[in-house]
């Protein structure tokens, strides 16, 4: 699943290619998660402002400028399970698994999805539905200047669930997914199973410092290793091979040498040393 290291290396690869640049069709394919939500040939003449990012969700804002079409607005990307997104001047005939194609003066966007829990959103705008729908639930950028040990402390209060599952939830914290998850509470070490109201303000503190090392080190190293991940020009990411936990039960802890252990929370995977985590 493209996590928020795999959703911001996409941006990055995205963000010259496509500001300023001109919309000459949209094509939409098979049915994804939420439908666009409006005429795809709207966006006939419209340019597209900037790529930012809220969480895992990519937002273009656009305007329109040829004389028929007036307004503005955006599209709100979301890569779902599976998806990816390319860019190119040449990308060839559509591929089964190709749902959305957006064509520039510039080039061609493309979202490949084999799952189809993607999606393609039209919003009037951030603060007006459905963006406020599919954002008003989501927690802090964990690497923004907002994310501090009082904002995580306060958030986790009164929470009975596992820290590991607070964090995944994202109502406090948005785009810490399951890999990154484990690799932070190791370096915090602080055991995923605790209860997520006991963390005290100083785990807390360390728990924020791991969250952002952990997300910044793989965005330097252009995403995680999953399979199903491309970033916008097709390069997969090197993040994996430096896990300290995550895919690594039954080898030895780089800290400690201690067994790494696999357990199920949530229906979730998750990794950790029972000596560096006691806390
Ligand atoms: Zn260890």
């Amino acid at each position: 699943m493209p996590e928020l290291p795999e959703v911001e290396v996409t941006r990055l690869g995205l963000l010259d290619a496509l500001s300023g640049a001109t919309i000459h069709g949209l094509v939409m394919g098979k049915a994804l998660r939420w439908p666009l939500g409006c005429d795809p040939l709207q966006f006939v003449g419209w340019r597209i402002l900037t790529v930012q990012r809220r969480g895992k969700y990519l937002w273009m804002p656009m305007r329109a400028l040829v004389e028929r079409a007036q307004g503005d607005g955006g599209l709100l990307w979301h890569l779902g399970m599976s998806g990816s997104l390319r860019w190119g001047t040449a990308l060839g005939e559509l591929g089964r698994h190709d749902h959305v194609q957006m064509q520039t003066d510039r080039g061609e966007l493309r979202l490949t999805d084999p799952r189809r829990f993607g999606a393609v959103v039209w919003s009037p705008s951030l603060e007006a539905a459905p963006a406020t729908t599919l954002l008003n639930h989501l927690g802090v950028e964990p690497l923004s200047t907002d994310f501090k040990p009082e904002v995580l402390f306060k958030g986790l209060a009164g929470r009975r669930i596992s820290i590991k599952q607070a964090l995944l939830a994202g109502h406090v914290v948005v785009g810490v997914g399951n890999i990154y998850c484990s690799e932070a509470l190791f370096l915090a070490r602080i055991a995923p199973q605790r209860p997520a109201s006991s963390l005290t303000h100083a785990e807390c503190a360390r728990l924020v410092e791991a969250i952002q090392a952990t997300l910044t080190a793989a965005l330097a190293a252009g995403g995680s290793t999953l399979r199903d991940f491309q970033s916008a020009h097709g390069v997969n990411g090197n993040y994996q091979g430096l896990a300290h936990v995550y895919g690594r039960a039954g080898q030895a802890c780089r800290v400690c040498t201690e067994v790494i252990e696999k357990e199920v929370q949530g229906q979730r995977a998750t990794y950790f040393c029972r000596r560096c985590q006691s806390a």
